[in-house]
């Protein structure tokens, strides 16, 4: 056994106190938001056809134990990792490269690119940039034959997620449930648990801080006459996870700043771009109040991340139209193309093994070897398998494809959102299934690995009103809050100013996901996980 696991926790409840934690559990979730709109196979569509129903969302009844160290590391960790992304995303030439690579075989990322160069071409009209990110870990934990740790637990990076990070608010709400749970009189909480141990998670007004930092940073109105300025989040239709939306929003909305949701692909209906100013600023006329025009300031995606939510060529036309504005976007295009994995992998590859400079080092030139070396530890070893010449293409292709070294990778394409990745020993066969020249739009990632099974942290998750109580998995994201000034692509077009002026950089809470053991995802959206919070263990 791990030693920042004990057998012992959480506690057998008796029926008595599993009640009393459930009672207070329900209760306090859909008071204070900690809350989505039932799934269909929880409630059938035709008993809430206009989607008025909320329930908690799925939730851990108890705080995961979690190392204090890799939790102080990984926040540590996000304000350089906010700025290498920022790096990558304003380094045209850098992600040229790797788009060029695969935009034969992802029709995605060569159309976001596309985007990217009609609008380099016209000229941005906006070269600040509004990243709000989330890195997502695992604790990695190998364990010996003797089933004992081998080594001491470290944070492994599982991706870093440049659009539509959610899950923000609703983890804030998750560590004051169980704080509140902690807290109840005669509760069943372990007297061990100490209030030291349940950090404080302020996601939601450190997220709504950095959108209305992004907001200020627009400046004053560039129509003609002046508008009042709106933030926008652009929304999925008939979004279950509408409540960790609606505690930003609110709170935006109570620092006196609008902020709408517009369907993605309602934006050519209801925004437009005066063709008579230059500025191009964006112009958003609510359709419930047609006679007050608003202007856009930010753009903040929570949409737009996966190709089924382009169902035909005019929402790429609105994806063109809003990259062209002034709006800030929180992403740009070229800011989400450097969260795809295949950046992920280059950033791993051991620069040994190239010829090439250590990316990492490129990015960030001001920080400490120390502070390099830490970022690095944190990932996975991770493999191309493509070009066919490069040796860790090679190496690659020869963990991939032999059936014993297989069930220790997972296979990723470029695409978010949960559910398409392929694992171990599935890997050789789907690869031999596809056409070889498609393999270049997949990583290899090696498998983190948790504590064994029968040895990891157990809890009882609470899901469509149901507990189940077993081992379960964790992934910590650490949430950041990055603003930049991109000098190539603005109205300085000099080529060799690759580097983003930060204007503003802080972390911004954080998330853990928990999924039963038994699933290899972990979204909790996607139906496989929960929203949890960390009991630090020293
Ligand atoms: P997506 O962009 O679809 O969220 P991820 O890279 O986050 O893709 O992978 C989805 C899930 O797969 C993760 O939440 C995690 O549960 C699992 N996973 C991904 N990479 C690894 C890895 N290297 N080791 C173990 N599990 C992984
Ligand atoms: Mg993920």
């Amino acid at each position: 056994m791990a030693s920042w696991i004990d057998s012992s926790y959480p506690p057998t409840l008796t029926p008595e106190q599993e009640e009393y934690l459930l009672d207070n559990l329900k209760n306090w979730s859909i008071a204070n938001g900690l809350a989505v709109r039932p799934t269909s196979a929880f409630v059938p569509e035709e008993t809430d056809p206009s989607m008025s129903l909320a329930t908690t969302a799925p939730v851990t009844l108890f705080p995961s134990p979690f190392p204090r160290k890799c939790f102080d590391m990984a926040k540590d960790l996000q304000v350089s990792y906010n700025e290498l992304y920022a790096a990558i995303s304003s380094d045209e030439a850098w992600l040229k490269d790797i788009v060029e690579e695969i935009i034969d075989v992802d029709d995605f990322v060569a159309k976001l690119w596309s985007i990217h160069l009609d609008v380099k071409e016209e000229g941005y009209v906006q070269d600040l940039t509004f990243g709000l990110f989330r890195s997502d870990y695992m604790v990695h934990s190998p364990t010996s034959s003797s089933n004992e740790p081998s080594s001491p637990p470290s944070i492994k990076q599982v991706e870093f997620n440049t659009i539509s990070s959610s899950f923000g608010c609703l983890s804030s709400q998750v560590s004051l449930l169980h704080q509140h749970l902690h807290e109840l009189p005669a509760t069943p909480y372990p007297t061990s648990i100490k209030s030291a141990s349940l950090p404080s998670n302020p996601t939601i007004p450190k997220l709504a801080q950095g959108l209305k930092e992004a907001h200020i940073a627009y400046g004053p109105s560039k129509s003609v006459p002046s508008l009042p300025l709106c933030i926008i989040i652009l929304v999925q239709p008939k979004e279950h996870n509408i409540f960790d939306q609606y505690l930003l929003t609110n709170h935006i909305q109570n620092d006196k700043i609008p902020i709408f949701r517009l369907p993605f692909t309602t934006v050519l209906d209801h925004t437009k771009i005066p063709s008579s100013n230059p500025s191009r600023p964006l112009v958003y006329t609510p359709p419930h109040s047609p006679s007050t025009p608003y202007e856009v300031s930010v753009l903040y995606f929570r949409a737009g991340y996966a190709p089924s939510e382009y169902p035909d060529s005019t929402v790429w036309t609105a994806r063109h139209h809003l990259e062209r504005s002034a709006a800030i976007k929180c992403p740009s295009v070229l800011t989400q193309i450097s969260g795809i994995k295949k950046v992920q992998q280059m950033l791993a590859i051991p620069h040994s093994v190239t010829s090439d400079s250590d990316p990492l080092t490129h990015f960030l030139p001001h920080t400490s070897s120390s502070d390099l070396s830490r970022i690095r530890s944190t990932f996975c070893a991770q493999y191309p398998l493509f070009p066919l010449d490069s040796p860790s293409a090679k190496e690659g292709r020869a963990l991939a494809l032999d059936s014993k070294t297989a069930p220790g990778f997972v296979l990723k394409p470029n695409r978010e959102g949960g559910g398409n990745n392929i694992y171990g020993s599935d890997i050789p066969d789907f690869l031999k299934s596809i056409p070889e020249d498609q393999w270049k739009g997949y990583i290899l990632m090696s498998l983190i690995e948790p504590p064994a099974e029968g040895m990891g942290v157990q809890n009882a998750v609470f899901r469509n009103g149901k507990v189940e109580k077993g081992e379960v998995i964790g992934e910590l994201g650490v949430f950041g809050c990055c603003l930049w000034r991109q000098v190539s692509i603005g109205s300085n077009k000099s080529e060799s100013a690759n580097q983003g002026i930060i204007k503003g950089n802080f972390e911004a809470g954080y998330l853990l996901r928990t999924k039963g053991r038994g699933s290899s995802e972990g979204g909790v959206a996607a139906g496989f996980g929960s929203v949890d919070s960390c009991l630090l263990i020293d």
